[in-house]
């Protein structure tokens, strides 16, 4: 009995294992989750600065209407002056630090530049334009958890407290294999009857995508011996991807080999459409997906199961995308039993709600309507219809889909 699709996605998280961490330099972890949780060594600002040009002075020699001497000067980068005398202000530009005994500091527009001299226009309350050392984050703040992914707030962050280096987990190394008789390298002369091996394209872009590391073992022809090769070639990875031969057919026989390797199937069949013959086991520490060969359902199956999967293994915490609800625009008919990853267009109207329509002809063998489709709507199995209105789940596709109003 084939299992739902959450089920099979479940039984993939569940046995997947972790990868080992390693330090890397900061830029090297963009992209990536930071393994360990971050606690901070130091306060941030470090030190009490100015956050405007100005004059910093002390906030009860500032009655409106007073004049102060311009004592010193400091720019960014300066050390502080001695303190800060009473009745006198010290000219200030941004990111300079605060002298001692000074409490706020005056922007050049709100005050009345003289020679040597200011005059005070209106009140200056007590940390007026002072970024005090800490008030963004303290030493031994928890600022950053375990699995978080490192975008360019967090490497700001991480820079600022001056970690050169941070724990990540090893980027996955993937093997990536296509299997058979028709397919040809896409370099190769066209012959009758040959498929250019699109797969494989399509897994390494994937695995990309994910910062994940993809290895392109090629071909096999479907035939035990260049199975065995291949797959053996490929267990040597921290994940193999075979895509087709997995299927009920005579010449499928990617299951078959996988077993002579040890490999402990998990579940083969999983109540979904595209993928329904997507295959997942694990031989020792390595996981093994067998992916349905149609290109259609290779990259939805990718997407759903594997890319998950490949997320965990490189430790982060969120592995599975954001679903939205949306507002279906027509009518869909599906038969009831499969979960429907349905290739849909996607966009936002004038009121900011998202829309969504099928992306075209839902046929598997239709690559195009995946080419235009801006997302993913998960079908519930159960449902044979779905009316205008009805809000349905769906998920972006790609790194970095920008929907159009
Ligand atoms: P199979 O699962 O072996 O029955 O293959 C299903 C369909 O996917 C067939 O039409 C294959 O020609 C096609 N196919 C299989 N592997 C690839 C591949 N690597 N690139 C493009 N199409 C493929
Ligand atoms: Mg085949």
């Amino acid at each position: 009995m084939p299992i739902s699709f959450y089920e099979a996605r479940q039984q993939i998280l569940d046995k997947v294992p972790l990868l080992d961490i390693e330090k890397v330099p900061l830029l090297e972890a963009a992209g990536r989750a930071i393994a360990e949780d971050i606690v901070a060594p130091q306060a941030l600002p470090p030190f009490n600065n100015s956050a405007m040009d100005g004059y910093a002075v002390r906030i009860k020699d500032c009655a409106t209407g007073t004049t102060l001497a311009v004592k010193g000067s400091l720019l960014a980068g300066s050390t502080a002056v001695d303190k800060a005398q009473s009745g006198t202000a010290v000219r200030i530009m941004t990111g300079a630090p605060i002298p001692q005994g000074a409490d706020a500091v005056i922007p050049f527009e709100d005050c009345q530049e003289g020679e040597e001299n200011i005059t005070i226009l209106q009140t200056v309350k007590k940390g007026d334009h002072i970024r005090w050392a800490g008030e963004d984050i303290r030493p031994g703040d928890q600022v950053i958890a375990a699995g978080t992914q490192l975008r360019p707030a967090e490497i700001s962050l991480l820079a600022s407290m001056r970690f050169a280096t941070v724990p990540v987990r090893r980027r996955v190394r993937v093997a990536i294999l296509a299997t058979g008789d028709e397919l040809q390298d896409i370099n190769e002369l066209y012959f009758e009857g040959g498929i250019v091996n699109s797969n494989s394209w399509a897994l390494a872009a994937a695995v990309r995508e994910i910062n994940a590391i993809p290895l392109m073992l090629g071909i096999a022809r479907d035939n035990l011996s260049d199975l065995r090769a291949k797959i053996k070639e490929g267990l040597q990875a921290d994940v193999l991807i075979t895509s087709a031969g997995v299927s009920a057919g005579d010449r499928d026989l990617v299951r078959e080999v996988l077993q002579e390797f040890n490999v402990q199937e998990q579940f083969w069949k999983v109540r979904v459409k595209p993928g329904h013959p997507t295959a997942f086991g694990m031989c020792a520490k390595t996981p093994v997906f067998s992916l349905p060969g149609n290109p259609v359902s290779t990259m939805l199956t990718f997407e759903e199961f594997v890319r998950p999967a490949l997320l965990k293994m490189m430790g982060h915490h969120t592995v599975l995308k954001a679903l939205y609800k949306a507002t279906l625009t027509e009518p869909l008919k599906k038969k009831p039993g499969r979960l429907q990853m349905l290739r849909v267009s996607l966009k936002i109207d004038q009121n900011g709600d998202m829309l969504v329509s099928s992306a075209g002809d839902q046929n598997t063998g239709i690559l195009r309507t995946l080419v235009d489709a801006q997302g993913i709507a998960l079908l519930d199995a159960e449902r044979d219809f779905f009316a205008v209105g009805d809000k349905i789940d769906v998920h972006l596709l790609g790194a970095s889909t920008a929907l159009g109003y």
